[in-house]
C-alpha cells in the first residue's frame, strides 16, 4: 500500500480510526506530514544503545496512546513540534550521523511510519548505523511488517497486563492484546539480540517496563507473562523506575515516585526468569531527564540533496 493510501484511511495503530489524515486528525492528533519536536544526541538510553556517541533521538509529535502520566506530554498530548518533509526527515537522520550518533532512535514513530519509510528509502544505505523503533508497545502487526528491512532494533514499552488499568491510565483497553502479539512480531523481524565488538546492540528486541507507583501487582503479572512467553536469550529487558508525577498524574492517583520495595519486587521476577538486561538507578528518576522540545525547525540541515 502506498503512503498516500495509508494516511488517507489510517489504520496504522490498533485504534484503526480510519481517519483521512489529509483532512482530519485521528486519535493520535497528527496529520499526514511528519512532525518532530527534537532531533539530538541522547545519552540516557540503555548503555548498549547510547554507547559513547549517544543515540540519535528523533522525537515525533503526537501519540496513539493516551497516557495521563506521559513524561513527554508537551509533544505527545499537546502536540508541540514542527513539520518536516520526508526529504528533510531523511536529512535529519544524516545530520545525526554526522554528529556521531550510534543509531537513529525513532521515538514514538507509529503514526508516522509511512513518512519514516519514505525517508529511510532515501538514506538507509548511507546511515551505516542501526535504526531503532522506540515505541509504546501499542502496535499493529501489519504496520510492524512494513518495517522489515528498515528497523534493526525494537525498543517497545510494555506497560500493562490488566485491561482496566490500561484503559484508565492510557485510554487503551486492548493494550495488552496488541502489545503481547506485537512483541512476538518484533522478535520475528529483528531476531535475537546481536552486538558488535564494542558491545553495542546492532539488532534485536529490548523490552522496557516502567514500574508505576501503586501498580506493582500488575507489573509482576506482566513480567510473569514475559517469563512464560519468551526464552531468556530471545530478548533483553530493561526495568525502569524513573516515574515523576507530571501532566495528569495527580488526577489518576499517581502522586508519588515508585518505591524501592515496588521496584525490587518486580526486578526479582525478571532476574529469576534469567533475562539479560538493565536496571535503572533511582537517582536518575527526576525531571532533569525530560529533554527540551521545540515548535520550529531549530537546526540547519546538511546539504545532502540527491
Ligand atoms: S495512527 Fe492515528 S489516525 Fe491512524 S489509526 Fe492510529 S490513532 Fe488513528
Amino acid at each position: 500500500m502506498m503512503k498516500n493510501e495509508m494516511y488517507s484511511r489510517c489504520t496504522l495503530c490498533p485504534r484503526e480510526c480510519g481517519a483521512d489524515r489529509y483532512i482530519r486528525k485521528g486519535f493520535c492528533g497528527e496529520g499526514a506530514i511528519a512532525r518532530i519536536a527534537r532531533a539530538e544526541l541522547h545519552f540516557w538510553e540503555e548503555p548498549c544503545l547510547s554507547g559513547r556517541g549517544g543515540s540519535g533521538a528523533v522525537f515525533f509529535s503526537g501519540c496513539s496512546l493516551g497516557c495521563g502520566f506521559c513524561q513527554n506530554y508537551p509533544i505527545s498530548a499537546e502536540h508541540m513540534g514542527f513539520e518536516l518533509t520526508d526529504r528533510q526527515l531523511a536529512d535529519t537522520f544524516l545530520r545525526l550521523v554526522e554528529m556521531g550518533a550510534e543509531n537513529i532512535d525513532l521515538v514514538t514513530p507509529t503514526h508516522f511510519v509511512p513518512s519514516i519509510i519514505s525517508a529511510l528509502d532515501m538514506v538507509k544505505s548511507r546511515l551505516g548505523i542501526p535504526v531503532i523503533y522506540n515505541c509504546g508497545g501499542y502496535e499493529s502487526g501489519k504496520t510492524l511488517d512494513l518495517l522489515r528491512g528498515y528497523v534493526d532494533i525494537f525498543l517497545p514499552d510494555l506497560k500493562y497486563r490488566d485491561s482496566q488499568l490500561s484503559l484508565r491510565l492510557s485510554k487503551a483497553e486492548d493494550y495488552f492484546e496488541h502489545c503481547s502479539s506485537s512483541l512476538h512480531k518484533m522478535l520475528d523481524i529483528a531476531g535475537k539480540p546481536r552486538y558488535d565488538a564494542s558491545g553495542k546492540l546492532v539488532s534485536g528486541v529490548l523490552a522496557r517496563h516502567l514500574v508505576l507507583p501503586g501498580c506493582r501487582k500488575d507489573s509482576i503479572e506482566l513480567m510473569k507473562w514475559l517469563r512464560d512467553s519468551f526464552a531468556p536469550d530471545e530478548l533483553l529487558v530493561s526495568l525502569m523506575c524513573q516515574f515523576t508525577p507530571v501532566y495528569r498524574s495527580a488526577e489518576l492517583g499517581l502522586t508519588r515516585r515508585t518505591t524501592t520495595f515496588e521496584y525490587n519486587s518486580v526486578l526479582k521476577i525478571v532476574e529469576e526468569a534469567g533475562f539479560d538486561g538493565f536496571i535503572q538507578e533511582r537517582e536518575s528518576a527526576d525531571s532533569d531527564y525530560i529533554p527540551e522540545f521545540f515548535d520550529h525547525l531549530y537546526f540547519d540541515l546538511p546539504n545532502t540533496q540527491i
